[in-house]
């Protein structure tokens, strides 16, 4: 085939369903059946219907396989996943559908995660895979997910909540962007271990890996010293340089942001703002990160209007009054005193009381 390489991935034109490729583009409206039920009608008045599935970012080839197996069984084999570690079955046979929700009911699948609804929780590597967490991923939304499982499978909020995940704040998760982020944090610069570190390290590369120019070179040891005040703890170094570790169990932990968001529906998209600084590192079901984040979650649900997602919600209120509602404490921490913060900071007396 012209223009096929052995590198990369495939094209996925070579895979879409028959009636996607032939409506690619071409889609009139679509419309949410029922919760994790999707109908898409294209011009043609040619149909499909994707059944959304509660997924994990981590699976076993076992569950592939039975996957595989479902789409098999009632989708001619397609199925696709969502970027938030969903999986959607499409079905273009509507005598298919039912049959399909009763068989993943009876597998224990939840269907759900569309619409006004809280979906899967896209995060990043955790302890499982990762080289500088300040926590675990798959751990974190696990405990987390299970005490808002009822808002996956019902559309009952006043609009889509979109929960992410980073495990540092190199963030391989949208955390910048979510209405819910949990970003686990550092909070103590690496440990330098000039004993080793000319041994295992580029010197020049660990002191130009360093966004804050905090790193110099140490003549006596021909290794490095970290000037700590400048040091904002995101590990770049470590990844450069082994011998420069910066976890901690005792420092590491979990900060939550809030009101980001990348729709532009009604406001532009947004990014997330801190909520709370701190909260330990508790596994295995890290019981103060989910009361916080059910916390968020109950008392935007009762107040917020119809529609409005969180930002929105605490734009209308005012920050005053969210963290009033939350009960969260309003710290130093939570006043911008990085470059350029003077963009960041209210400066008219619109106060919201
Ligand atoms: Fe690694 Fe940080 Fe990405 Fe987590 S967010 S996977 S710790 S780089
Ligand atoms: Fe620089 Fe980040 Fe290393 Fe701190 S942790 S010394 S800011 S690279």
């Amino acid at each position: 085939m012209a223009g096929k390489t052995d590198i990369g991935p495939p094209d996925f034109r070579n895979f879409l369903p028959p009636v996607i490729k032939n409506n690619y583009g071409k889609w009139k409206y679509h419309e949410i059946v029922r919760p994790g039920v999707l109908l898409h009608v294209a011009e043609s008045g040619d149909k499909i219907w994707s059944v959304r599935v509660g997924g994990a970012r981590l699976v076993c080839t076992d569950r592939i396989r039975e996957y595989a197996e479902i789409a098999d069984k009632f989708c001619d084999g397609h199925l696709r996943f969502t970027s938030r570690h969903n999986v959607e079955f499409l079905v273009v046979d509507e005598s298919q559908l039912e049959p399909l929700i009763k068989d993943l009911g009876e597998r224990g699948y939840p269907i759900g995660g569309t619409g006004a609804s809280i979906t899967s929780i896209v995060h990043t590597q955790g302890w499982v895979h990762c080289h500088t967490p300040a926590t675990d991923a798959s751990g974190v939304v696990k405990s987390v997910m299970d005490a808002l499982f009822e808002h996956f499978v019902n559309m009952d909020l006043p609009a889509q909540v979109r929960i992410a995940l980073a495990c540092c704040l190199n963030m391989c998760g949208a955390v910048h962007c979510s209405d819910i982020a949990i970003l686990g944090i550092h909070r103590l610069p690496p440990v330098v271990k000039n004993d080793k570190l000319p041994k295992v390290c580029e010197v020049p590369s660990t002191i130009s890996s360093c966004p804050t120019l905090a790193i110099k070179p140490d003549p006596k040891t021909k290794g490095v010293q970290v000037n700590d005040e400048r040091c904002m703890y995101c590990g770049n170094c470590y990844t450069m340089c082994p011998a420069m570790p910066l976890m901690d169990p005792e420092g590491d932990g979990i900060s939550l942001w809030v009101g980001g968001k990348v729709s532009n529906a009604r406001s532009g998209p947004a990014f997330s703002k801190l909520a709370v600084p701190y909260l330990p590192n508790t596994p295995p079901r890290w019981p103060e990160v989910v009361e916080a984040v059910k916390k968020i979650v109950d008392v935007y649900a009762e107040g917020a209007n119809k529609h409005e997602r969180i930002g929105e919600w605490i734009d209308r209120i005012g920050w005053e009054k969210f963290f009033e509602r939350t009960g969260f404490e309003f710290t130093d921490k939570h006043i911008d005193d990085f470059t350029l913060a003077q963009l960041t900071l209210r400066n008219t007396t619109q106060f919201k009381w």
